[in-house]
């Protein structure tokens, strides 16, 4: 209900989409709270409001991406500052630090987060921010985000935790001692594969101050239709995550007990190496899982081409169910060596499990992996 209100003039129990660029004003100085709409716009408002109460955070705001969330909060730093990020940032992230924001001075380092000693010896005189996503791509690693945020907050430093994979509604970070929150809204917030969104969210009255400044000042706001449909998902969020994780554990230990299926990386299942911290600071798993075929890249590519309930895509958190290949799809940019290193080979196949029934699900994978 947070954000949505009925409509004051007619009633309507569905707020309705501002589609308007300029709100007029009475006179000069006197207004309804909306003048422009780079800079507020009565539904992206709604938006905000609803993902802050998701979050359980005093502010969220809506931008027109995850990535120019992601931009907007590293635009809080300046030349000179530094990050620690995890090995399995999200690749977007990492781009746009290393290929946009290196030539104005801000760097990261790029540890494994799950060793907390790795946490603090990343640590420098000039960091600023630990970034941490939880569970992460593609083995679905998670770390522990409030022993990471006590290291933060010890050293004068904020905790950034995108939450895209987790959702508020199975994990809230503010609540585990995040200063601020990311989400891709393309994904689960959305949920029907239909918009690119972003959002960040954060109770620090200064962060917020800089990053609404940021969002009014850069323009890489979300329009109103979007802001709507993001709406609209939120709404069934709760229904959705109960099934995305009740099928996502289903295929998970399917899987798992599968002849042809090496190794699963699902962090419900007791044989994640992270199943205890997952246990510990999420309230449900999740949707997304990964699985190794152990074969080559030509047997894995049978299994793609098999599944017909699946689709193959670079997306996830959807109603429906799609397959990824990191190897040559999100995780294509890595070198050889560095792919190796993380355990991501060329039959490492990413699911974002659907609310299809879990039983056409599981027929579907069955008959795909005879192929392999
Ligand atoms: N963060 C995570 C964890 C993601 O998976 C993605 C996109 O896949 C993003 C951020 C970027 O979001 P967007 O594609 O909406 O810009």
């Amino acid at each position: 209900h947070c954000g949505q209100k009925p409509d004051p003039t007619t009633g309507a129990i569905v707020p309705p989409i501002y589609q308007a660029s300029t709100f007029v004003q009475e006179g000069v100085g006197e207004n309804k709270g909306f003048m422009y709409a780079r800079s507020q716009n009565p539904t992206r408002s709604m938006l905000e409001e609803s993902i802050a109460a998701l979050e359980g955070t005093k502010h969220g705001l809506a931008f027109a991406s995850g990535m120019a969330a992601i931009n907007t909060v590293v635009q809080m730093l300046s030349s000179g500052d530094h990050i620690v990020c995890p090995t399995s940032v999200y690749g977007g992230t990492f781009r746009i630090i290393e290929f946009v924001y290196k030539q104005f001075g801000i760097t990261a380092d790029y540890v494994e987060l799950q060793d907390l000693g790795n946490v603090k010896k990343a640590i420098k005189p000039n960091t600023k921010f630990i970034w941490v996503e939880s569970p992460a791509n593609p083995l679905m690693t998670c770390c522990d985000i409030a022993a990471i945020a006590d290291i933060a907050h010890e050293n004068g430093l904020k905790m950034v935790v995108d939450n895209t994979f987790a959702t508020p509604y199975f994990q809230q970070p503010a609540k585990l001692g995040a200063d601020i929150i990311i989400h891709s809204t393309t994904k689960y917030l959305g949920g029907h594969s239909d918009i690119i969104g972003g959002a960040v969210c954060t109770s620090d009255e200064k962060c917020q101050e800089r990053l609404a400044f940021c969002q009014n000042a850069v323009g890489a706001v979300p329009g109103p239709m979007d802001c709507w449909l993001t709406i609209r998902g939120i709404k069934t969020l709760k229904v959705r995550m109960r099934e995305h994780a009740e099928n996502a554990m289903a295929v998970a230990q399917y899987l798992e007990a599968h002849p042809k299926v090496k190794k699963v990386y699902y962090p419900g299942l007791p044989s994640h190496p992270q199943h205890e911290i997952a246990k510990k600071q999420m309230s449900g798993f999740g949707g997304m899982l990964s699985m190794d075929l152990g074969v080559d890249f030509d047997g894995a590519n049978r299994f793609l081409k098999g599944v017909e309930l699946f689709s193959l895509g670079e997306s996830l958190g959807s109603v429906k169910s799609l397959t990824c290949l990191p190897a040559r799809m999100t995780h294509a940019s890595m070198t050889q060596e560095a792919r190796d290193r993380a355990g991501i080979t060329d039959s490492l196949i990413r699911v974002s499990v659907g609310i299809e029934h879990k039983d056409d699900l599981i027929e579907d994978l069955e008959q795909a992996l005879s192929r392999v």
